[in-house]
């Protein structure tokens, strides 16, 4: 029986929506260009490690069951969903080091080493931030934001100060903590939707506070495994997916999307098309000018993009008992670090580095006393003033040597296996806009609710999903943009 609709792209977000689309009695045909679904979030799997390529830590995970429930089905039964502790281990350059715990009583001990005031600004953050939560968790996550009408309702008037738009994330931290380190901490948040803590409101302050409430989760087996699951679930549904199948433009007719061509030329008629390509990306290249308003381009060229990353993939063959699963080595100079990445849009110099080492819960992801490590640097998006095709070589070279500087001496004696992700990789596996990770930056006060929509405003019957449209980017957030546009079809007439 033919599709009723197609769905470009098997990132998480075209996987979600298209559960809960066949789930509702849909029929769904699902288009990747890749040899593998999963988009952003892959795996490595070479000379005996395995390496997450994409995300390494997710939160709200009642956001994955609440999928599978819609299918009927239990996420428990395929997934065995961890919490991970310490949540995060950091260090600084002058070796003071932090551990972010789960328990509260733990988490605690660990602030008042480092700054006993801060224990009870912490509660006093949480409490600031949970109010931001309760304003904007049901009307903007959770639900499908169509525009201001959805949002500015009386109850949002009387929220909005809550919200502390006005502010920097990096003020309102200011305003509650006294620790520089603890300051750089909840700082580095703003850096989960690809943005600045200088420049993003203090609105996202909601993204430590869920972290800090919900805790920290992987996924035994490696993060790759919700993917997997994600398609093993969507084909027993009955949804039709083909891979290495690279959409080239969606069709349109009387101002209506009704099917896709593919590279090959082959043509796909559907009731409605839903692009889980980067949103930024697809409304330019997939559908044609003739159908879109000059209004939507200077739109699209209007967004800063989201940061994007360098990532190294180190196999060694030596364990470092300090780092645990996460690890993050601060830099001396955080706004410096960020100037650099919006302001200047090169990498920064002398940039703060994520590792993380899965085999500290998968012993299985490297080979006795080895380790995977997952390096992951921010970047800035592609742009003319840095061409990575020639400097990669030497940004690996630094990278290498700031982490043995902060704590992994000797480092490049002991990598026995490597591979280098840049900027432009993103971009061309994946089609990430400029090789954004999170689609749009959140750095204007009000980006959260100008992001582009799902229903596109151009071409009736064709919506988006994904990291780079309503609500963001990263793990629960795409997942419940493919719940809002399953909703959104719920509703055509
Ligand atoms: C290095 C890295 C680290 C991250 N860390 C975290 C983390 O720790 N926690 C977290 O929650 N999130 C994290 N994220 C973000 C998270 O991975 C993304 O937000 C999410 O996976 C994006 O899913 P998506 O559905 O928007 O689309 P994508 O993953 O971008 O998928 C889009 C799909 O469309 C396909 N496609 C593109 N063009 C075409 C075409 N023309 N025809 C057919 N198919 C096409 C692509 O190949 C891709 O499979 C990270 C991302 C990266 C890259």
């Amino acid at each position: 029986m033919q599709a009723d609709t197609i769905i470009v792209g098997g990132g998480l977000g075209g996987l979600a929506a298209a559960i809960r689309l066949q789930a509702a009695g849909r029929r769904v045909r699902l288009l990747e260009k890749n040899d593998r679904v999963g988009g952003k979030m892959n795996i490595v799997q070479d000379a005996g490690f395995t390496f997450d390529t994409g995300p390494s830590l997710f939160t709200m995970p009642w956001v994955v069951r609440e999928l599978w429930a819609a299918a009927g089905r239990s996420a428990d039964d395929v997934l065995e969903i961890v919490p991970v502790d310490p949540v995060c281990r950091y260090t600084w350059p002058d070796g003071t080091r932090w551990d972010h715990r789960s328990a509260l009583p733990d988490l605690i001990a660990e602030i008042n080493k480092l700054s006993p005031p801060d224990a009870v600004n912490f509660f006093r953050f949480m409490a600031f931030a949970g109010r931001i939560y309760a304003a904007t968790a049901e009307p903007f996550l959770l639900s499908p934001f169509r525009g201001w009408r959805d949002f500015v309702t009386p109850r949002f008037v009387r929220d909005a100060p809550a919200l502390d738009p006005l502010h920097t994330v990096d003020q309102a931290v200011r305003r509650h903590f006294r620790s520089p380190y603890l300051r750089q901490v909840f700082n580095r948040y703003a850096t989960y939707n690809g943005s600045s803590p200088y420049r993003a409101p203090a609105t996202f302050c909601i993204i430590p506070y869920i972290e800090f409430a919900e805790g920290g989760w992987y996924l035994k087996g490696g993060m790759y495994s919700l993917a997997r699951e994600l398609l093993r679930l969507a084909e027993s549904l009955g949804v039709e997916i083909e891979t290495s199948a690279e959409v080239v433009e969606v069709c349109v007719r009387g101002g209506a999307a009704h099917g896709v061509r593919l590279a090959q030329g082959r043509e796909l008629a559907a009731e409605r098309v839903i692009v889980n390509v980067d949103a930024l990306h697809g409304l330019r290249h997939l559908v044609a000018p003739e159908h879109r308003r000059a209004w939507t381009d200077r739109r699209i060229d209007r967004f800063e993009p989201s940061c994007s990353g360098f990532v190294l993939l180190l196999g060694i063959d030596r364990d470092y008992p300090e780092l645990a699963h996460h690890n993050i080595f601060f830099s001396p100079d955080y706004p410096a670090e960020f100037r650099a990445i919006f302001d200047l849009q090169v990498p920064a110099p002398d940039p703060t580095i994520y590792v993380a080492a899965t085999v500290r819960s998968d012993p299985q992801h490297a080979p006795e006393n080895g380790m995977n490590l997952f390096v992951l640097v921010n970047a800035p998006a592609t742009s003319e003033r840095f061409q990575w095709e020639r400097e990669a070589g030497g940004y690996r070279d630094l990278i290498v040597r700031l982490l043995e500087r902060r704590g992994l001496p000797n480092l490049s004696q002991h990598i026995r296996y490597e591979q280098t992700i840049t900027p432009a990789d993103f971009g061309n596996r994946y089609r990430a806009w400029r090789g954004a990770l999170y689609g749009p930056s959140s750095n204007q006060a009000l980006s959260a609710f100008l992001r582009p929509p799902i229903v596109s405003p151009d071409v009736r019957r064709l919506y988006f999903v994904g990291g780079a449209t309503h609500p963001g980017g990263g793990i629960p957030l795409v997942l419940l943009s493919g719940k809002a546009v399953a909703e959104e079809i719920g509703r055509e007439n």
